[in-house]
């Protein structure tokens, strides 16, 4: 038996460039992963299948089109396995379709998970390339820290940070779509007359004093310099988050923004002790379903010696 556990990511930039004549943008994308993470059990089976527990199993599909179920396969026809044999449990706490990365982080925690049971040894920087087949989320999943995504998001660059930062996670009811919401951003930029292709936009690039103030580890300026260009785009189809945003901001957070796509909501704290605080504000306002003060960064995925209790 192998446990993985594997962390979530907030983006603390995500630059949407112009929609290209591929249908994708370019992205200027710093990940950074923190400790609100899943844990992916593999043991050896019949075929490859799935279980998931946590608040949100509902909404994972236990099919084929899982992440995880698609890592193994992947991993298994790369190295000529002829019929890959593995159960994979996912024990889930990423909010589902949250903006959090969750499933691209069971795509990468079965990569490791799977490797480590089949006893296949795979080099690192080919489980890097098999994760951006499974999906442009993927590679950060696997290095963790914070990293400088471009492209998709998927062509990483390992950025220098210090220290640790503190954040809160809301949690809404439901998902939003990471394609819908792109939609939106285009349809908010059209509207606004700005237009939305990449003679439109200009291709993102990271922001100076971002990179800065992870590498200071000052969560003064790190406040300051977030952003999120599909925020607009995840507010529009989702009023609701601005009252979130507005909660977290009035229990203390140095600073509040949508995460990813959406539609959990951010929030940076200060220390431990006031992100707790603004966690238990947020918990009894009534604008999100729940909420988590948690830390990072946090290395990506790695073999843990037992599951979660
Ligand atoms: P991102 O931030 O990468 O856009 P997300 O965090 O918004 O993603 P996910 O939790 O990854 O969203 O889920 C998006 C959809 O992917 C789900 O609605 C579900 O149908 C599908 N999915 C596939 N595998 C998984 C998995 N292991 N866990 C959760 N969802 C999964």
């Amino acid at each position: 038996m192998v446990t993985v556990r594997v962390p979530a990511k907030v983006n603390v930039q995500l630059g949407v460039g112009g929609v290209r004549p591929d249908g994708y943008h370019d992205l200027a994308n710093v990940f950074f992963a923190v400790a609100l993470g899943d844990e992916v059990t593999a043991t050896p089976g019949d075929g490859v299948t799935l279980t998931c527990t946590g608040p949100d199993a509902d909404a994972v599909p236990l099919d084929d089109t899982n992440l995880a179920a698609r890592a193994a396969r992947l991993l298994a026809a790369h190295h000529g396995l002829p019929a890959p044999g593995v159960h994979l449990h996912i024990a889930k706490a990423i909010p589902v379709a949250g903006g959090m990365a969750g499933g691209s982080a069971d795509g990468a925690a079965a990569l490791l998970a799977c490797d480590a049971l089949w006893g296949l040894d795979t080099p690192l920087d080919t489980l890097l390339e098999l994760a951006a087949e499974l999906g442009s989320d993927v590679p950060f999943a696997l290095l963790g820290g914070v990293a400088l995504g471009r492209g998709r998001g998927e062509i990483l660059e390992a950025l220098p940070v210090s220290g640790t930062f503190h954040w809160v996670f809301a949690v809404a009811d439901g998902g939003l779509s990471t394609p819908a919401v792109f939609r939106e951003c285009d349809r908010l930029r059209e509207e606004s007359g700005t237009g939305a292709t990449i003679e439109d936009v200009p291709t993102p690039d990271a922001d100076p004093e971002l990179l800065a103030a992870l590498a200071d580890g000052d969560p003064v300026a790190l406040a300051a310099a977030l952003s999120n260009d599909l925020q607009a785009a995840a507010v529009s189809l989702r009023p609701s988050l601005a009252d979130t945003l507005h909660a977290g901001t009035e229990a203390g957070a140095l600073a509040a923004l949508v995460s990813g796509s959406g539609p959990t909501c951010a929030f940076l704290a200060k220390d431990a002790d006031a992100a707790a605080h603004i966690a238990a504000a947020l918990r009894a306002s009534d604008t999100c379903r729940t909420a988590h003060a948690t830390h990072g960064p946090v290395p990506g995925a790695q073999v843990v010696s037992a599951p979660r209790p």
